[in-house]
């Protein structure tokens, strides 16, 4: 598979220049020049030995079938389930497809597990090194460690907002003790560490001297790992007919994944994307229009973002592929904070995505239903989810699967406001909160991390 850019002036590179490159030269995302079709042989049940189906199309000529299995199957021993990715019924047409069962029990892992095998390969064989570095507002952090961790070739070095993520999270992080993962407090918001990430990578001396790379949501691995879970949930609740899906998302990663799928022939009805108050996707098809807003804190604070980058992939196939068209209509939404695709081009967008709000009081509110119901606690993002799929009633008899991107356990507040129940830690992390954290301090100050890294680069 060849990969191009989005913005269509760069060359062509293969999966292994995706996967490590990240962003393309020209500041456009990475996209397959095709779609592979999805061709899942019937005698395919475990989720590994679909997971390599899919995925061998995407990784070729640069790896094979025999290279792929391997990884694949030592990412997915990391979870606690045999399923992997498990599919349980909701009631009625409603199913609920739990992806949170990896070492930091969000769904992060799913991609992450396997992504951090990949750029480990793929850095032995150019006899290379690379620091990961990241900027986290909670999930990617974790997530991103536990990928790294213990990985010859790769260092880690996560940003987190002092005193802006939740505990669970910030010891999901700092309890790690390993000579290759760091993680830094920065006095200042996420967004602070955002932009200290970005000047990192924009200072071409310090990226090429710690050989930085980012693992972030618009890396095209990540994208390619979440296809997977799509195809396994639809064979097990549909395997003749079509589906819809719920999806909660603010970058538009994990729905993007179930488009992926859909492009490949998987028989999809409808995606319903699940917002919080950070609405700008379904503000979008409702009204045409992709403008952004400010953020402001939710329950569901993985979905609390401004922009959703992994849009750009999907507007590259509206725009008819069209790099030139992207490029304008990406500089348009960075200079006047939005983008209007125009009636046409939105029957579309509507014939495939129905878009929901779901605020905090209705989150809430669905966190006690599912509970009053089933018996079961589910997070705040996975309620965003249901509650969407409810406000989208689809036709008679089509099932509806909800995706569960967290368990209940990592955000514990929301969840105990809701039932009255404050859920459990799983057993591989319930003493997390009494472990020893190892974590350095920084000001939000870019000659401060540049100076930083140099000093920790093993
Ligand atoms: C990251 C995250 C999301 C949102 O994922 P997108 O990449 O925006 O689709 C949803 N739920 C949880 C728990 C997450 O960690």
């Amino acid at each position: 598979m060849r990969y191009v850019s989005t913005r269509g002036s760069c060359p062509p590179v293969g999966f292994d220049g995706a996967l490590v490159g990240g962003l393309a030269p020209d500041g456009g995302l990475y996209v397959p020049e095709e779609w592979p079709e999805i061709d899942v042989h019937p005698s395919a049940e475990r989720y590994t030995d679909v997971a390599v189906e899919v995925l061998a199309p995407y990784v070729a000529p640069a790896m094979g079938r025999d290279e792929l299995r391997p990884l694949v199957e030592e990412a997915y021993a990391t979870f606690g389930h045999p399923e992997v990715c498990p599919v349980r019924p909701l009631g009625g047409d409603l199913h609920l497809l739990e992806l949170f069962w990896g070492p930091t029990l969000a769904f992060k892992d799913v991609a992450l597990q396997l992504v951090g095998r990949l750029f480990d390969r793929e850095l032995a064989r150019r006899d290379e090194r690379a620091t990961i570095l990241v900027a986290t507002s909670g999930d990617t952090g974790s997530a991103a460690i536990e990928a790294c961790r213990g990985r010859d070739r790769l260092d880690i070095v996560v940003l987190h907002p002092a005193g802006r993520v939740s505990e669970v999270q910030r010891r999901q992080m700092t309890t790690v003790d390993e000579p290759n993962v760091r993680n830094v407090a920065v006095d200042g918001t996420f967004d602070d560490c955002q932009d200290l990430v970005k000047a990192a990578f924009a200072d071409t001396a310090l990226r090429a001297e710690l050989q930085l790379a980012a693992m972030n949501s618009i890396n095209w691995g990540r994208v390619m790992a979440q296809v997977v879970y799509y195809v396994t949930s639809a064979a097990a609740v549909a395997p003749e007919g079509p589906v819809s899906f719920s999806v909660p998302t603010g970058n538009f990663g994990n729905v993007l994944a179930g488009w992926v799928a859909a492009q490949g022939g998987l028989d999809v009805d409808r995606f319903v994307i699940g917002s919080n108050r950070n609405d700008i996707l379904a503000r979008w098809i409702d009204s045409g229009v992709m403008e952004m807003e400010g953020v402001e804190p939710s329950l569901s604070p993985s979905m609390d973002i401004q922009v959703s980058s992994n849009v750009e992939r999907y507007l590259w196939e509206l725009y008819g592929r069209n790099g030139a068209v992207v490029a304008e209509a990406m500089s348009t939404l960075r200079a006047t904070g939005r983008i209007d695709v125009g009636e046409a081009r939105m029957a579309r967008v509507r014939s495939a995505f129905s878009g929901v709000r779901v605020d905090d009081e209705a989150t809430l509110a669905e966190i006690r239903r599912v509970h009053d119901e089933t018996g079961e606690l589910v997070d705040p993002h996975t309620a965003v989810a249901i509650a969407a799929a409810r406000a989208v009633p689809s036709p008679a008899g089509t099932p509806r699967i909800c995706l569960a991107t967290a368990h209940a356990a990592k955000f514990p507040d929301a969840v105990e406001a809701a039932t009255g129940i404050r859920p459990l830690l799983p057993p591989h992390l319930a003493d997390l909160l009494e472990q020893d954290e190892r974590v350095d301090h920084l000001a939000n100050d870019s000659a401060a991390l540049a100076d930083y890294l140099r000093a920790t680069a093993r």
